[in-house]
């Protein structure tokens, strides 16, 4: 037993075992390096209003700028990261990066939304409300304008204790979103009863409506459901004009796929100069 390994959150019993895991080690290493070195970027993602497509949120989007391994999405190392304590030090960043690029919109009279994602891990840490708190402070944000992403399945495995911290966070005026709903468990009971602002309805439903009437029923029941519930319906993965239309149709508020526009740059995104007395986006 290597407790300095169990400490970095990968579970080694035995030295001679650690062959598949020595990578994910290397990878654990190179990470803490990574958020201390400054080769995390965060890509947004634009959420357009479905019926005029004007950008009306982003979403950020982690990626790591590998000094070898160049770019490189989240699935090649939030896994690892978050069996470790390295993911508190990663979402601690991401937040306050995409809180500080939020506030520089706004002073530049493009009051845009900006949604973060974070891990089951995080939320499961009372300081999360703290790190979001001086985010906002520190770069004079208001809260509204953040919104945070769980995860069904966090949602699910500790609905009491995620319910509290959720609002906390929500007390602060920031947006809680469901993200990937659809794809885990959630009982409509507990939806009714979480402080959410917002519900993003999973990829795999959007993606198989072409293919299903019974997908398009279920994501035609969920839109309805949200909006009795009165929560902020979004629409991710779109990927060509006929879902656009279909989701818009069913009342999604916003609509997110790389049919609108892929992940990118802060300065490569083309925002929107809000009017004063435009709605920023669907109810809260
Ligand atoms: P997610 O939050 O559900 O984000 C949506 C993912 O779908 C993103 O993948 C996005 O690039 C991709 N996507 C968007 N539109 C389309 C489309 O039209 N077609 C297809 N095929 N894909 C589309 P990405 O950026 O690789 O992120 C994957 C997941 O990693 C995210 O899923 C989220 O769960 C997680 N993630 C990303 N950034 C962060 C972060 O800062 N912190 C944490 N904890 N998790 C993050
Ligand atoms: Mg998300
Ligand atoms: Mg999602
Ligand atoms: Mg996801």
């Amino acid at each position: 037993y290597d407790a300095k390994r169990h400490r970095a959150g990968v579970r080694v019993w035995h030295d001679d075992i650690a062959m598949p895991l020595g990578e994910d080690l290397q990878i654990l290493t190179e990470l803490r390096t990574a958020v201390a070195e400054g080769q995390l970027r965060l890509y947004y993602q634009p959420q357009v209003d479905g019926a005029t497509e004007q950008v009306r949120a982003v979403e950020a989007l982690l990626r790591w700028q590998h000094p070898v391994r160049g770019l490189l999405p989240p699935a090649a190392f939030l896994p690892q990261a978050e069996v470790s304590d390295v993911v508190v030090d990663l979402t601690d960043w991401v937040v306050n990066e995409a809180v500080a690029q939020a506030a520089a919109w706004l002073h530049q009279g493009r009051p845009v939304p900006v949604s973060v994602n974070v891990s089951a891990a995080c939320l499961a840490d009372d300081r999360l409300v703290d790190v979001i708190t001086a985010a906002l402070t520190r770069h004079g944000l208001p809260a509204a304008l953040l919104t945070v992403e769980v995860t069904e399945s966090l949602v699910m495995t500790e609905p009491v204790e995620t319910a509290r911290r959720l609002s906390a966070i929500r007390e602060l005026g920031v947006r809680i979103s469901v993200d990937d709903f659809g794809a885990g468990y959630t009982s409509l009971a507990l939806l009714a009863e979480l402080p959410i602002d917002e519900l993003k309805v999973d990829r795999g439903f959007i993606t198989r409506m072409d293919a299903s009437p019974a997908h398009v029923a279920i994501v035609a029941a969920v839109a309805a459901m949200a909006g009795s519930l009165n929560l902020t319906l979004v629409g991710e993965g779109i990927e060509d004009l006929a879902t656009a239309h279909t989701l818009r149709d069913m009342g999604f508020h916003l609509l997110q796929g790389y049919y609108f526009g892929k992940p990118q740059p802060p300065e490569s995104l083309s925002l929107p100069i809000a009017y004063a007395d435009a709605p920023i986006r669907g109810p809260r």
